[in-house]
């Protein structure tokens, strides 16, 4: 357990959410009960003249952090300015790179995987080595925020917080190079592209981001609408669920809408089949397990005096074990196949593998949790997560090292109505830029043992 903790940060003018959570270390933790009290300015700040302004104590995260904040907040709103797609960040990655290669003690490794950036602090100091984690794409979504800083990039967006996450990361790796000598052992910063679906992280596994040095655990920060604004959240296990996606042409033998004794109608067979694949989670499912099939995509036909020859089906599962998810995929081939043959016609499956289900380690996940409350203060955690039907592409880390995807709660109390991820008016808060680099920082002491 940590003890230096008592408060996530100081006041910053229009970065920090009121109230402002505290915690005193000692059992103690809470909201201020006004602004009044947390209005002084401490004076730190970032490397300028020497005019009377400290350098913060190398052991002050939050001075520290706060040193540096405006110019994370900048960062954060550069790339949610300018998105991009997976495994296209090259201005991303090159912004990014300018902001580590100032860094000192950092090692950075730029063209992972094509747009990824790998940054390893202490690298070639004994002990144990921490990664962190952040993605960095974005989706194809027009943006309706009207922030100043919206997205330059017609039809692209930062949706899903990604620009947080890295500007999170950017300022860990600020903070913890500040204290690289107290800490015992290495920090790696992961910066992966193509999180959104096109699986930048098992690129980078393949890559070998998880050797060289060896990575003994890894950490990832989501921003989650779902949880109350700055409350930090996980569990152990499965969190998140395998998504495979499938495809699936049923032929059948078109002609005339009037003559439909002398065809095979595909899209009755297809019907029959979609009918027929709702019974995988009702009744091949253990109840106690979860999955989700889905019908995402139905074509068929060009008139409405023609049976076509073909119907085309779309559609994704998922699953929150590796036995659920084999069996779901080979019921859904199984009943498409002798649906459409018991109806004369033939149904050929196409099954596209996916990101594996998200399984936390029970101890690092207990780490993360740990943390929190010791940072953010009891009331901040949200130790039991319920798992979700979500994936995410961390899963493929998870697999080979333990491994804690943890999310950060981004839905202020008070707000009608939150943005959700991939919404068009969703942008990760500047407000929890702090807490998440502290998050991250902790973690990384934490799990290095540092004192
Ligand atoms: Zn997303
Ligand atoms: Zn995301």
């Amino acid at each position: 357990m940590l003890a230096h903790a008592r408060m996530i940060g100081h006041v910053c003018d229009g970065f920090w959410p009121e109230p402002f959570f505290w915690h005193d270390g000692e059992g103690g933790s809470g909201r201020t009960p006004n602004v009044v009290v947390v209005r002084t300015r401490t004076p730190v700040r970032e490397k300028g003249p020497g005019d009377g302004f400290m350098e913060p104590p190398m052991n002050d995260l939050p001075a520290t952090i706060e040193s540096m904040l405006s110019s994370v907040v900048d960062l954060r709103h550069h790339l949610h300015a300018h998105p991009e797609l997976g495994f296209e960040e090259h201005d991303t990655a090159r912004r990014i790179a300018a902001e580590l290669e100032q860094i000192d003690n950092l090692d950075v490794r730029t063209g992972v995987a094509k747009t990824g950036i790998v940054a390893t602090l202490n690298a070639d100091k004994p002990g144990k080595c921490v990664a962190l984690r952040a993605d960095m794409d974005g989706l194809t979504i027009e943006e309706e925020t009207g922030l100043p800083y919206a997205s330059k990039n017609p039809g692209h967006m930062h949706a899903c917080g990604h620009d947080g996450h890295m500007a999170c990361l950017v300022g860990a790796a600020k903070v913890l190079s500040h204290i690289a000598d107290d800490l015992p052992g290495k920090v790696k910063f992961i910066f992966q592209p193509a999180e959104e679906g096109r699986g930048g992280g098992n690129a980078m596994r393949n890559a070998g981001v998880l050797d060289d040095p060896t990575v003994d655990a890894i950490f990832a920060m989501h921003g989650w609408p779902e949880l109350e604004f700055g409350v930090v959240g996980t569990r152990a296990g499965p969190f998140l669920a395998s998504q495979d996606s499938w495809e699936m042409t049923v032929h059948g033998t078109g002609g005339h809408a009037a003559w439909p004794h002398l065809c095979v109608d595909p899209i009755v067979a297809a019907a029959h089949i979609i009918t027929a694949i709702q019974t995988i989670v009702s009744r091949s499912t253990d109840p106690l397990h979860a999955a989700v099939v889905t019908v995402g995509e139905f074509n068929a036909g060009t008139a409405h005096n023609i049976i076509p020859a073909t119907a085309e089906l779309t559609g994704t599962i998922r699953a929150l074990d590796t036995a659920c998810r084999t069996q779901a995929a080979q019921r859904l081939t199984d009943i498409a196949e002798k649906t459409a043959a018991a109806l004369g016609a033939r149904a050929d499956v196409r099954i596209k593998p996916g990101y594996p289900v998200l399984v936390n380690d029970p101890a690092a996940a207990r780490l993360v949790m740990d943390v929190a409350g010791d940072v953010l203060g009891p009331d901040k955690v949200a130790p039991e997560m319920p798992p979700c039907m979500g994936a995410e592409d961390f899963a493929y880390y998870a697999e080979q090292r333990p491994a804690a995807f943890w999310c950060l709660g981004t839905s202020r109390p008070d707000a009608a109505s939150a943005p959700r991820l991939h919404q068009p008016t969703y942008d990760f808060p500047d407000a929890l830029l702090p807490i998440g680099i502290r998050m991250h920082c902790e973690i990384t002491r934490g799990f290095l043992g540092a004192v």
